[in-house]
């Protein structure tokens, strides 16, 4: 294990707390995943970005990490706060499409987003669906004491435990007016466990169970997916900070329910010791929304040209728990910066007769992960060789590696993380080989797969292109045979030429890229 104490933000307490494992020597992680009605957005995939940080932190930190992160296929209304109609249900609706087939079909889409934004595999993805057997045990293990039946479903009192909204640090009468009301609850904040399946309707998702067919609760989906695959308490719960407001107190107060009731000053009465929360990705247009025509998917991104993990990076440059306004512009830079990083370690790459190390393959086996996509892998064998394990110890390289230590065990601070990685980089008279084992060891906990990365993969053609590369180095090669026979009226000409199909002739560009391709 590395040196410096791994302080994280607790939001339950709203203060850095340094992290104690329950388990010692392991990190039992759950981080609540998507609602497979749509493509996720970008500002979705910042919150797995996150998560993922947080996991290679621990794993760097010599923790054995089991991480947990469900896909709820049923469930989640359209408005978090216990109204509505089911996203899923809505969207099969919608589309006159089986919600099994919408279910698989965002999920993959998911899945292809976490393999390109490099986010390692976790242990188990939780698909709610298999879990509703259980999710019906624990809502019966609670009824008697905690919950109410009416017409359209059982209820959980909010009342029956103790500081009920406290991780929101809001009351129940505050609440109310963000809850809309049901005929009948107790408190407005009272939500439902369990949604009976109105008279005469049939729901394409549905089960029996002892308050009438229906379907569950989303809130019950992740204290029953949580604790039953990591126990309670475990040791940390994530998800984006909307969560804090409702969808998070409403766990906690059904993990008290099942396990103490008891009062929140003691945080593992809450399912989990720490409770950690992303900020938000805002855009100003309002194209963050998944009702938008052209909205932020990663795949627009790619369609314009950008190098997925250039989204990674600029997550990175800010810290999880500020808010990160998207701008193109911003998109570009990060690219940039993962350009001359990915040149700057092609440079000390050559220098070495062996191949170097790979920080990527350090990573992945760092949790027995496999290919990203994969549905739940049950042999998941956490690590007991993390990478913090093999830092190169001793001459001017250590200090360095200290300091990132010190950076992400500082609520996983990437953004001096990457200056640290930046200055390992520009160190003179260092041995090739040290610095690359260095560096590897760095990029197992950003993840940007640095070292294996290759120059021109960072050069994504736009969708909408319609020159080739191939077509595009033939006038490039012209060119530049006018310039050497110093015919700059050719030489304009045919970069004008280029122009015209939307590719700018980079002259003196400082990283050696001779044109690029417009979006
Ligand atoms: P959902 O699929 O809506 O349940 O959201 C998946 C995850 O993305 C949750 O952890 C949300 O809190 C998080 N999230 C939603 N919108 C944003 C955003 N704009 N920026 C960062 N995280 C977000
Ligand atoms: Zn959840």
């Amino acid at each position: 294990m590395t040196d410096a104490p791994l302080k994280l933000f607790n939001s339950l307490t709203r203060s850095l707390e340094e992290f104690q494992p329950v388990h010692p020597g392991e990190a039992r992680v759950y981080s609540c995943g998507p609602t497979v009605y749509n493509y996720p957005h970008i500002g979705n995939m910042r919150a797995y970005v996150f998560a993922d940080v947080l996991g290679r932190t621990l794993s760097f930190k010599g923790y054995k990490l089991t991480h947990v992160i469900n896909i709820t296929d049923v469930g989640h209304l359209t408005d978090d706060a216990d109204a509505g109609e089911d996203k899923m249900e809505k969207m099969a609706k919608e589309r006159a499409q089986s919600i099994w087939d919408i279910a698989a079909h965002y999920t993959e889409a998911y899945w292809a987003d976490i393999k390109a934004l490099n986010i390692r595999q976790p242990a188990e993805w939780s698909i709610a669906t298999k879990y509703v057997p259980a999710m019906i045990d624990f809502a019966k293990s609670i009824a008697d004491k905690h919950c109410y039946e009416l017409d359209s479903g059982l209820y959980f009192d909010v009342a029956t435990v103790a500081d009920y909204g406290r991780l929101a640090r809001a009351h129940t009468e505050e609440g109310e007016g963000r809850i809309e009301a049901v005929e009948g609850k107790r408190n407005a904040a009272d939500f439902a466990i369990w949604r009976k399946t109105p008279e005469g309707e049939k729901r394409q998702m549905e089960w029996d169970s002892p308050w009438g067919r229906g379907a569950p609760g989303w809130h019950l989906e992740c204290s029953v997916m949580s604790g039953q695959i990591l126990g309670f308490p475990f040791d940390i719960h994530t998800g984006g900070i909307d969560h804090r407001e409702i969808h998070h107190p409403n766990e906690i107060a059904q993990n008290q329910a099942f396990c103490c009731t008891n009062g929140l000053d003691v945080p593992k009465n809450s399912g989990a010791n720490v409770w950690m929360h992303n900020n938000f990705l805002v855009e100003r247009s309002g194209k963050m929304s998944k009702s938008s025509g052209e909205f932020l998917r990663l795949q627009l991104l790619i369609d314009k040209g950008y190098h997925p993990l250039a989204y990674r990076m600029m997550c990175l440059q800010a810290h999880y728990r500020s808010e990160l306004e998207f701008s193109w512009e911003g998109l570009g830079a990060a690219l940039t910066r993962l350009k001359r990083m990915v040149i700057a370690v092609g440079q000390l790459k050559e220098r070495l007769p062996d191949p170097p190390p790979s920080g990527e393959v350090a990573a992945r086996s760092a949790d027995g992960g496999g290919a990203a996509g994969a549905s739940v892998s049950s042999d998941h064998t956490p690590s007991d060789d993390p990478a913090g394990r093999h830092l190169p110890r001793g001459g001017r390289i250590e200090a360095f590696l200290d300091r990132f230590d010190a950076a992400v065990s500082d609520d996983l601070n990437t953004a001096v993380a990457l200056t640290v990685f930046d200055e390992v980089l520009a160190l003179k008279k260092v041995d090739a080989g040290e610095k690359l084992a260095a560096l590897a060891a760095m990029d197992a906990v950003l993840g940007l797969g640095l070292l294996d990365l290759d120059r021109a993969e960072l050069r994504l053609r736009p969708k909408t292109a319609t020159i080739t590369e191939a077509e595009i180095e033939a006038v490039i090669a012209r060119r530049k045979e006018a310039r050497a026979a110093k015919d700059f009226a050719a030489s304009d000409a045919l970069r004008d030429e280029l122009a015209a199909q939307g590719v700018e002739v980079m002259d003196g560009d400082p990283l050696g890229w001779e044109w690029k391709l417009g979006d």
